[in-house]
């Protein structure tokens, strides 16, 4: 029988309901209990695929090929919860479902309308998010309690927790208290506010996760115990973290959170959460042997959510080796026009991300030049690695004109190009090549060695591909290909043998990185780039090591 929590949230945005609610995963985990995150987003998009990622962070692909938000990215990460394409319903996709029926005449007659049949709807997508044999679901609604647009989801929410019962769901509402500077304290007004607000939608929270900056003192647990009708025990501090938010979990088990929500849940018999391995984590965030630095060259730079999944798995990787990675954010449009080498020089690693369209590609071409050109580990996703593909077709196999047909239509070498089942597509959502495809390995590859496999599974997101065509020239000028999906013989990496890293993905590989299992691929790059910072802090006993 599946128990139900569902996550609100209230006063402001960015309080880290996703990374809370992931947290909570993780810790039920350690209870033992086999949890399903799913995300409820008020906005009318049906996916958040067709955003841009300036208006919404990155789009986070599942396994199964759902474009998703970004918030599935932390589940994935602090969690084992499976999460696919029932994991995210929006506004959009619970009415167009609805429309979809009414227009079937699936509705006998009746007007449609928002209660009961939009809440049914959402409350069905509810169930299909929890799936088989899941003891806990966690339900994360976005938005803040009071925004006209998540009004069906709190009703829906409400009915649902109403209908399972005592002991069956539980309402966690995530609040601010914030810290005022001039009266040198932290104020638990806006939290009372905000706990009205649901109430007057009829949800009682049961537990209180307050952010604060600094500690919460007793006193003020009590009056917001007293104020919003929660037991003291149910008020929970949850303070900005000293290094990292994989303490999250650590903080939130000492807080007692777990504890108070199998007691609601009537989960009490379930352990104690041994937390050891999230305990060694934290270690290697806060005690790094070193630190290097990782030029990221992109498009979406100034929001740092735009990359998510990118920074987290270059942390996750610097944690395996236990080294902090720093990052230079660099836009790829300022790396043409000043040139890499003011801009790129001192760096121990260059990382190229994934993006879409004109604007920046001549940028991170220029920087793959100048990484390839000065032995600096070099690592391209996506685009990054279409980047790659072009930079050696012109450079090194001298083949002219070589460019994607994303940018350049009528280029005379398109080694970069569409799929033939990708030329009539019109429609933007969902239509990419989208979730895992299977890779098969190239023996005696550095994907090999950093594998150790043979075959990958690995999440895609694109419309253009390594174009076979120029495939012979391309590697017999050095571009090994070392992965491919054999069904379709397309190429999947490529990498120079004769660099300390020059490695290309048509996938998305940071999609797949846990902090508790740094992907392979993001573990072998940081090695690479803390060699580069060993070899040009130290050059001459790096060539002592050579001769
Ligand atoms: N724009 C490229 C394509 O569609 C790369 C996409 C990406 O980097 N996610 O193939």
């Amino acid at each position: 029988m599946t128990r139900f929590i569902f996550v609100t949230g209230g006063v402001v945005s960015s309080l880290g309901k996703g990374i809370t609610t992931a947290a909570i995963a993780a810790i039920l985990e350690k209870r033992g209990l086999k949890v399903a995150i799913q995300k409820l987003d008020p906005y009318l998009n049906v996916d958040p695929g067709t955003m841009s990622p300036f208006e919404h962070g990155e789009v986070y692909v599942t396994e199964d090929g759902a474009e998703t938000d970004l918030d599935l990215g932390h589940y994935e990460r602090f969690s084992d919860a499976s999460v696919n394409k029932y994991s995210n319903a929006t506004t959009g996709s619970i009415y167009s479902e609805v429309i979809r029926k009414e227009r079937k005449g699936q509705y006998l007659g009746k007007t449609v309308q928002v209660i009961p049949h939009i809440t049914d709807q959402i409350k069905e997508a509810i169930k299909q998010g929890a799936q088989r044999g899941t003891d806990v679901a966690i339900i994360e609604i976005g938005g803040t309690a009071g925004d006209i647009e998540s009004l069906p989801f709190l009703e829906a929410i409400r009915q649902f927790g109403q209908e399972q019962g005592k002991g069956k769901a539980c309402f966690v509402h995530l609040t601010l208290l914030p810290f005022l500077r001039a009266s040198e304290e932290m104020k638990t007004k806006p939290t009372q506010q905000s706990v009205g607000r649901l109430r007057e939608i009829g949800i009682q929270p049961d537990i209180l996760v307050c952010r604060c900056e600094r500690p919460m003192t007793e006193e003020m647990r009590r009056k917001i115990s007293l104020f919003c009708n929660v037991v003291e025990q149910d008020v929970i501090q949850e303070q900005d973290v000293e290094t990292t938010i994989y303490e999250v979990p650590l903080d939130l088990v000492r807080e007692g959170l777990d504890a108070s929500l199998v007691r609601h849940l009537r989960l009490e018999d379930t352990p104690n959460p041994d937390m050891s391995d999230w305990e060694d984590l934290r270690e290697r965030f806060r005690n790094p042997k070193g630190e290097i630095e990782i030029a990221i060259v992109g498009k979406y730079i100034q929001l740092h959510d735009a990359y998510k999944s990118i920074y987290e798995a270059l942390a996750h990787g610097g944690a395996g080796h236990q080294h902090k990675v720093r990052f230079r954010k660099l836009e790829a449009e300022e790396v043409l026009d000043e040139g890499p080498e003011k801009l790129l020089a001192g760096v121990h690693g260059i990382l190229v991300p994934g993006g879409f369209g004109e604007r920046g590609l001549e940028g991170k071409i220029q920087a793959v030049k100048w990484a390839r050109e000065n032995g600096v580990p070099c690592f391209g996703i996506c685009f990054g690695m279409q980047a790659m593909v072009i930079e050696h077709a012109r450079n090194i196999a001298g083949i002219e004109g070589a460019n994607t047909s994303e940018v350049d239509p009528d280029c005379p070498a398109p080694v970069i190009d569409l799929m033939d089942e990708q030329r009539d597509v019109s429609d933007k959502g969902g239509t990419m090549r989208l979730g895992a495809y299977p890779c098969r390995i190239t023996e005696d590859s550095r994907a090999a060695a950093l594998y150790g496999r043979d075959m990958v599974l690995e999440r895609h997101r694109h419309r253009w591909e390594y174009n076979n065509h120029y495939r012979d020239t391309l590697e017999k000028s050095g571009l090994t290909s070392s992965g491919v999906y054999e069904a379709k013989n397309l190429v999947e990496i490529v990498e120079l043998t004769d660099h300390p890293f020059h490695l290309g993905v048509q996938y998305h590989p940071e999609f797949k990185s846990k902090p508790l299992a740094p992907h392979p691929l993001f573990l072998g790059f940081v090695e690479a780039a803390i060699a580069q910072k060993d070899a040009s802090s130290n050059p001459s006993s790096s060539k002592q090591v050579e001769a």
